[in-house]
């Protein structure tokens, strides 16, 4: 499997797999994609979907990734989806799916569901790809005697995700950055009650954005990064992107008795990652009839997908939301999809993602590629604070079911795209114990809390001050780097 640019540069360079897998951005600011997407027979649709989740997660990877030896690739995907890990929220024999497929009901003739992708150490969606990447990093350090320092800014989610998947791996250490004192008790008390010698959280004085212009500052030093062989896990990793495919099989044969059937997805959308999944595994030939990208108020994409215009929104025009893991004010995987909705014309893309920078946005209304986003199955909504009350709400009272803010602006707008007789899966992506200040003005109760999260924000932490200052960032790693 051979990968290339977005942006065309090095075309007829080779990248593996194994090659992109540590990396981010290819050299000319692109993204990394496969030159082909790979099909699937109905044959092997119909063997797949029987398989437990790890072994579904094996095939998958498999036809993206030729560099990796089979029985070491079905050993990490074994190690990494097991009920043990993915068993947070409920410890019952549906655990053992990994990602579980909770019905709700039938509305307008629709049979409307939620898939389970927040089960895992911290209780989101980011957590399915996540800990796959820190077993695959760690295979692959350890083939080549390497070592790699984490480097990274969070809000929450993201952050949070990283530590779980790569505490105790062996050489590898995460420097994590988070706004001092800006997180939720329980955000905060899941980062920082980690204990492993090989992460470090580092509370910034400051505000995310005061962090995150610390890791650019790290990143921007050359000498430095490579000295400290500093490296990144954001959203628009190839390697996350791809173990993200494999719940849209598992989700669409939980809801299905046949391949001739026909499923929709609705993602709750921020940075563009977990929809940019759906859209391959439609690639690859899985019948998926519509994906539904559920924006917040930050309405970036729900704007595109209606209009054909892609304007980034300025730091002053980005809402603080009740749903503030999909708060974005532009959404880095786009660029992938970009490239297909353009029939993967690189100097075209090249040309848009200039216009991006410099003008702020682009508008494709008139040309005909716009039109085919239909084709491709996409369509949008998006969603306000009160609508994600009341439909917090109205699923509990209706359906005895609590769902958090980012699953609640899916299901909103679920419901403006359903379809008779075509089931629509709505991707769960957290638990609503990590955004308990919304659920307690919906509901007037608390949030329910996991029995393996009791006590959670009373457990020592670890953490260190440190001022909003890179070099002050640098100092501190390389005193904990040993070299
Ligand atoms: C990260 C995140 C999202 C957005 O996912 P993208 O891949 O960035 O589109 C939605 N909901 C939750 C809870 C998240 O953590």
């Amino acid at each position: 499997m051979n990968y290339l640019s977005t942006r065309g540069a090095g075309a007829g360079e080779r990248h593996t797999f194994s090659e992109i897998l540590l990396g981010g951005l290819a050299k000319d600011g692109g993204l990394y994609l496969p030159a082909d997407y790979p099909r699937v027979t109905p044959d092997e649709l119909t063997r797949w979907r029987t398989l437990p989740y790890a072994d579904l997660a094996f095939e998958i990877l498999s036809k993206f990734c030729d560099d990796i030896p089979a029985d070491d690739l079905r050993a990490l995907t074994r190690k990494t989806y097991t009920a043990a890990t993915y068993c947070n929220v409920r410890d019952d024999e549906s655990a053992a799916q990994i990602t579980p497929l909770k019905t709700l009901g039938v509305e307008d003739g629709a049979p409307l569901s939620l898939l389970e992708l927040s089960n895992g150490p911290t209780l989101a969606f980011k957590d399915m790809a996540m800990q796959l990447i820190g077993n695959l990093f760690e295979y692959a350090l350890a083939k080549h005697g390497e070592t790699l320092n984490i480097l990274g800014a969070t809000s929450g989610d993201t952050g949070s995700a990283a530590e779980y998947a790569m505490r105790g791996k062996k050489g590898i250490r995460v420097f994590m950055l988070s706004p001092h004192n800006k997180m939720s008790a329980f955000q905060t008390a899941q980062m920082y009650s980690l204990q492993d010698p090989n992460i470090f959280n580092l509370a910034v004085q400051g505000v995310f954005d005061d962090a995150q212009d610390i890791v650019k500052a790290v990143s921007n030093d050359h000498a430095f990064k490579a000295k400290y062989k500093i490296g990144t896990v954001n959203s628009i990793n190839w390697a996350r992107v791809v173990a993200q495919v494999v719940y849209y099989f598992k989700g669409y044969f939980a809801a299905t008795k046949s391949n001739a059937e026909r499923v929709s997805f609705t993602v709750p959308s921020g940075n563009f990652g977990n929809v940019c999944a759906g859209h391959i595994a439609r690639m690859m030939g899985l019948p998926i009839e519509k994906l539904v990208v559920a924006t917040n108020e930050n309405d970036v994409l729900d704007e595109f997908f209606r209009t054909g215009i892609y304007r980034v929104r300025k730091a002053a025009e980005t809402y603080h939301t009740s749903s503030p893991s999909m708060d974005i004010s532009k959404a880095s995987n786009f660029e992938r999809f970009v490239y297909d909705l353009l029939g993967r014309d690189p100097a075209r893309v090249l040309q848009l993602f200039r216009d991006v920078e410099e003008k702020g946005g682009f508008d494709l209304a008139a040309s005909g590629d716009f039109a085919r986003v239909r084709e491709f199955g996409f369509v949008s909504g998006s969603s306000s604070h009160d609508t994600r009350v009341d439909t917090i709400r109205d699923v509990f009272q209706r359906y005895d079911t609590m769902i958090d803010t980012h699953t609640a602006d899916g299901v909103k707008v679920a419901r403006e795209h359903l379809q008779p007789g075509i089931p629509m899966i709505v991707l769960e992506t957290a638990q609503p114990i990590k955004f308990g200040e919304t659920i307690r003005e919906a509901l007037l109760r608390e949030p329910e809390r996991p029995a393996a999260f009791s006590g959670l924000e009373s457990l020592p932490q670890r953490f260190e001050v440190v001022p909003a200052d890179a070099q002050r960032v640098k100092d501190f790693i390389v005193a904990n780097t040993g070299e």
